[in-house]
């Protein structure tokens, strides 16, 4: 276990440790990091109102498909990383063992647990639905596990905690409308709109991936005899969904219908586009022309002025940069006279990375929805 400070976190980059980063880069480099000037922020630790004892800390964990991390919220932008493990994806005895061994050692009476999770959560039962999590299907995650590790918990989706996290302290600081848009292994989303996360009916705001709308037709490189795609199926019951092709699986897989041959990661892929390969940059000119029509559209429904992109995608700034031009030139804000200017990208590369959704966790966290809910009968 190691607190980083903005020295340590310093000397860390120098010295290239394997062990994730754990502020974001602009602290990290001892840049200022902008502050937001539309948040509320509520009291993390304490609620006068309340007779209930005020939580002292706040534990926040981020729940992927493959690995679980547990850290300590320090305020702000600063965690403390406490724990990484396996996710136990297919056994829900299993999954709380595993929650309850990375949890306990660290917790203290007065400790709350604020979950990132890969999947969407009702705000109406807390149960939870997640394609690469089949152990949670149908649990209250929030409910059981709080019941299980004695500690006050919440649950939220974790692109909602990256749109949340770069809205306040990140690329989206001081813009009233924020689209947080996540390219990870598949496609996701958040809407934040002063400060507050959007959360809608079902907790499904932001879900842009899915929904019948991918085109059945590209252009290789924008030119020649139009090619028919298939229509993928999704995780999520339908076919054609953008998230079939919108994240790195889909990458890799809208690779391998166009191009044929042997298959090809989206890390080396996005290596042979910029080195000008033809049928990657065939691929990556596919992927742009099917993408940005819907991200197009989305940013004109929400009214986003910065669309913050997460996810594994967004560390190629060139493909970010590639999205933006082609987003903007969908979109049908262009006038001058909007805040938004022919020359300023409306996609960036997110400033807290892999830290987004522990961050937002904390962000999201409620402590007054916990207490109200301690005092009923
Ligand atoms: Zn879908």
């Amino acid at each position: 276990m190691q607190r980083i400070g903005l020295d340590a976190a310093a000397q860390r980059v120098l010295d290239c440790a394997p062990w994730p980063l754990f502020l974001c880069a602009a602290e990290a480099v001892g840049a200022a990091v902008p502050q937001p000037q539309f948040m509320s922020l509520k009291p993390l630790f304490s609620s006068p109102s309340s007779s209930a004892a005020p939580l002292r800390e706040l534990l926040v964990a981020d729940i992927g498909g493959s690995h679980i991390r547990i850290a300590r919220h320090l305020g702000g932008s600063r965690c403390e990383l406490l724990q990484q493990t396996a996710t136990p994806a297919k056994d829900w005895s299993a999954f709380c063992e595993a929650m309850h061994a990375a949890v306990a050692p660290h917790a203290g009476p007065r400790s709350g647990l604020s979950i990132a999770i890969a999947g969407v959560v009702s705000p109406a039962s807390g149960e939870v639905q997640a394609s690469n999590l089949p152990a949670l299907r149908g649990h209250a995650l929030a409910q059981e596990l709080s019941a299980r590790l004695g500690l006050p918990v919440q649950a939220h989706n974790d692109a909602d905690c990256a749109a949340l996290a770069e809205a306040r302290l990140g690329v989206g600081a001081g813009h009233e409308v924020v689209f947080g848009a996540v390219l990870g292994t598949g496609v996701g989303g958040g809407l934040v709109v002063r400060g507050q996360l959007v959360r809608g009916a079902g907790g499904l705001c932001g879900e842009w991936g899915h929904g019948p709308i991918l085109r059945e037709t590209t252009l290789l490189n924008g030119q020649g005899q139009p090619v028919t795609l298939a229509r993928w199926a999704c995780g999520c019951g339908q076919s054609g969904c953008l998230d079939t092709v919108g994240g790195a699986r889909g990458l890799e897989r809208l690779h391998l219908a166009l191009n044929g041959g042997a298959p090809r990661n989206s890390l080396q892929l996005l290596i042979d586009w910029q080195g000008g390969e033809p049928a990657a940059c065939a691929t990556v000119a596919a992927w742009i022309d099917l993408i940005s029509g819907p991200l197009a559209l989305v940013v004109n429904l929400t009214g986003a002025s910065v669309v913050p992109v997460c996810g594994g995608l967004s560390r190629c700034a060139a493909l970010i940069t590639a999205l933006d031009a082609a987003v903007r030139q969908q979109i049908l804000r262009r006038s001058d006279e909007d805040s938004l200017t022919a020359d300023q990208a409306l996609l960036r590369p997110s400033v807290l990375n892999d830290q987004a959704g522990l961050i937002g966790a904390a962000l999201a966290f409620e402590p007054e929805a916990m207490q109200a809910k301690e005092a009923q009968p």
